[in-house]
């Protein structure tokens, strides 16, 4: 066997997110390889052998890597467009030019997204891609790869549309493909990228787009595809009342009873937004074990509404955070969604006692890892865990005059990241990626857009 690599943090304030939601004000965490060796208050355990960095962590608060559940990479080179539509009047601008993308632009836009979540903190990420036109290349493979290369724990929900405008949908015919390519290709990106081991950089989800973009025998097939192939299912859910009103006149019936009629709830399940769910909805996601990407910026940008995070983490149902596509976030960020799932929460039913910081700093890290199935591995700090975790700046102009590290992570400005790891790899040094150039990947992201607008205009 190797011999142990050490990695020594000490004098960090931590905020572990284990189930006694255990902090220490003055502790250390010691990585070996990939895993989290010990951890605990005070200075780190003297004749540690084989120690190859010690960081001094003073100023700084140590919590576990942040954890996207909900996102579109491919929309990094489509900001900025549609600013001020609902999603379906969004969608309807933006899928004719979404039906143009090829591999270099994605490639490109998987980039981009991931260096943005990873300079700030987060250390598993996930993309929900559901466009692939005909001749598009090899998607998923450039954006497994992209994830690959920036060195950050990945999911990939490989998604598909089957409903077109002649179908009653909302994607145009030629963005779509049939139920049978559908499925097919979804069975192989699977085989390929899917990897089951305990410490696994990547794994892959069965994810059809959505109710009004997909029929119904394909959201059928899909959960039957997963449950065969052993992985997750995931989609959107209940994001607007145009999808709601969508569904009754369709299906006669609400979104949930709809998931639920085509084998779409579980505790393999996740789904994005859930904002318009009644008291019986809730409950059946509860008694399943059915979780939720919460996305409190997307959908504030598409007026979508406030999703019921209180009620939902009261009735247990599994939460956590989402930056979801950048062309409804153009932030991009996962950090800030800590903060915007507090305030916005506190604008609904419960007002001020709707999220406090640590239940939002739970939410964006050991809730995101539930959902995505990977609460064992990642998500708190504990012994045995992956070594998946931040060191966030706490000593500077910004943060330096608030009471408590917690409250100033979440309710302060976003905070800048002295050091990320994944999988006890060291990712970001002082706010600067260490695994890619993020000049390069400006510049490659903005000349892709430029093309795809062009193609988009002819
Ligand atoms: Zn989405």
């Amino acid at each position: 066997m190797a011999a142990a690599r050490r990695i020594v943090i000490d004098n960090g304030a931590i905020a572990t997110v284990d189930a006694h939601d255990t902090e220490y004000a003055r502790g250390y965490v010691v990585l070996n390889g990939n895993r989290i060796e010990s951890l605990g208050a005070g200075a780190a355990p003297e004749g540690l052998e084989n120690v190859v960095q010690r960081i001094d962590a003073s100023g700084h608060l140590v919590t576990p890597g942040l954890v996207n559940t909900h996102h579109h990479f491919y929309q990094w080179i489509t900001r900025g467009l549609a600013t001020d539509h609902n999603l379906f009047d969004w969608l309807v601008a933006l899928y004719p030019t979404w039906a143009r993308i090829d591999e270099p632009m994605v490639h490109a836009a998987a980039q981009g997204s991931l260096a943005m979540m990873a300079r700030g903190g987060v250390t598993t990420a996930m993309d929900h891609h559901y466009v692939f036109p005909r001749g598009c290349g090899d998607l998923s493979g450039a954006i497994v790869r992209a994830a690959r290369d920036m060195g950050v724990r990945f999911t990939l929900a490989r998604g598909s549309m089957d409903r077109g405008e002649s179908d009653g949908g909302l994607p145009p015919d030629f963005a779509v493909e049939s139920l049978d390519e559908a499925l097919a290709a979804t069975e192989e990106t699977v085989r390929q990228h899917h990897d089951t081991s305990f410490d696994a950089m990547t794994q892959v989800a069965v994810a059809p787009c959505s109710p009004f973009s997909v029929s119904t025998e394909l959201m059928r097939q899909g959960a039957r595809l997963a449950r065969r192939l052993g992985v997750r299912l995931h989609t959107h859910g209940s994001e607007t009342v145009e999808e709601e009103k969508f569904c009754h006149e369709l299906f006669g019936m609400g979104p949930t009873d709809y998931f639920e009629s085509t084998g779409w709830l579980g505790e393999d399940v996740w789904m994005a937004h859930c904002v318009h769910m009644t008291d019986s909805d809730i409950a059946a996601f509860a008694r399943t074990g059915t979780g939720v990407a919460h996305c409190p910026s997307s959908n504030a940008r598409l007026a979508a509404g406030i999703a019921r995070i209180p009620d939902m983490l009261a009735a247990g149902v599994p939460v956590g955070l989402g930056v979801d596509g950048t062309a409804s976030n153009e932030s991009g960020e996962l950090h800030t969604e800590l903060r915007n799932a507090l305030l916005v929460n506190r604008l609904g039913a419960h007002r001020e006692a709707a999220l406090n910081a640590r239940q939002a700093l739970r939410l964006g890290t050991y809730g995101g890892a539930r959902v995505l199935g990977r609460a064992a591995e990642t998500g708190s700090l504990e012994p045995g865990k992956l070594a998946d975790l931040v060191l966030w700046r706490m000593d500077t102009l910004a943060h330096a005059s608030i009471a408590d590290p917690v409250t100033a992570l979440v309710f302060g400005a976003a905070a800048p990241v002295t050091a990320s790891f994944v999988n006890g790899r060291r990712i970001v040094e002082n706010g600067r990626l260490l695994t890619a150039d993020e000049d390069a990947i400006a510049r490659s992201t903005r000349e892709q857009a430029r093309r795809l607008a062009a193609i988009a205009a002819r």
